[in-house]
């Protein structure tokens, strides 16, 4: 159980931060929820959750774009809650061209918000794991921060990176009750794999279903696409005391991409 832990997860009105977020709150876990945006609408989505679990689930705004406002989430949250022990690095996005056409803004944000902001919240959650003497840091990366794939030049560099940053906090880490590990998921039917496929269609020339048969999932052996309660199962894991000695490393939940 996860009970009496506080659970930071960046990006989780949508998509794979969200169902993390309802797999740790349903076992017990206090949950900040975030993203850049500040509806009625983001406030409900913690009201529901921690209707469903019992949860202490608040939504707390914060544009991951930007150094100091993912900083001061980290200590707002922990203002909120009493410290940090979970931090989920999931917030991301995504933008698929071929280099000589990549806008230089979506390069700047796609490195901002998928590798920068890791960095700006872990160096102000660490400090605070420590203090409370225990600590899991979980990024989630992507099966393209192990492998390429052409038109996602700024995505791809940005999750090779946040492999790299996951193992430098690790060992900055390791003589601690404190781990750090990547979750390399391969396609997951979310609001951000929907968005790519038009762009996908057009830079291929194909159908939808073409593209998801024979694009998304030509890579994805399993022929399926993960869910978001497995990536999230899989961070509750990682949380584990069975996970204590994984550190510094990448679990793949990709349905034999890599293997590939
Ligand atoms: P999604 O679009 O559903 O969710 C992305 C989340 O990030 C949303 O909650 C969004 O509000 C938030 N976000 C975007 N910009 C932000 C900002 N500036 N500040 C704060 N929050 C911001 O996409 P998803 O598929 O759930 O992606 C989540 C993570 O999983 C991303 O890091 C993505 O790269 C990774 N991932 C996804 C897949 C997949 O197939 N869906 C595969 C591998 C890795």
């Amino acid at each position: 159980s996860l009970s009496g832990k506080i659970a930071l997860i960046t990006g989780s009105n949508s998509g794979i931060g969200l169902g993390v977020a309802r797999v740790l709150a349903a076992r017990g876990a206090t949950v900040a929820l975030n993203s850049f945006s500040d509806t009625p609408e983001d406030h409900a989505l913690a009201q529901e959750i921690a209707a469903e679990t019992g949860a202490d689930v608040r939504y707390i705004q914060a544009d991951m774009s930007n150094a100091d406002a993912c900083r001061a989430f980290v200590a707002k949250a922990a203002e909120a809650f009493g410290g940090v022990d979970i931090l989920v690095n999931n917030a991301g996005v995504q933008h698929v061209a071929p280099i000589q056409d990549f806008s230089v803004a979506k390069w700047d944000q796609i490195i901002a918000i998928n590798l920068s902001s890791a960095f700006h919240t872990t160096a102000a959650a660490l400090p605070l794991m420590r203090a409370r003497g225990w600590g899991r840091v979980v990024n989630i990366a992507s099966a393209h921060g192990l492998t390429a794939s052409p038109f996602k030049s700024a995505y791809v560099a940005a999750k090779h990176g946040i492999v790299g940053f996951t193992k430098v906090t690790a060992l900055e880490t390791a003589e601690q009750p404190i781990t750090a590990n990547a979750i390399c998921p391969g396609y997951v039917l979310t609001p951000l794999v929907e968005a790519q496929i038009p762009d996908t269609m057009k830079e291929y020339g194909m159908d939808r279903d073409t593209v998801i048969r024979e694009v998304m999932l030509a890579r994805q052996p399993s022929k399926e696409f993960a869910t978001v309660e497995q990536i999230g199962g899989t961070v509750a894991f990682l949380c584990s005391s069975d996970a204590a000695q994984i550190t510094g490393t990448t679990i793949s939940v990709d349905g034999g991409w890599t293997a590939l």
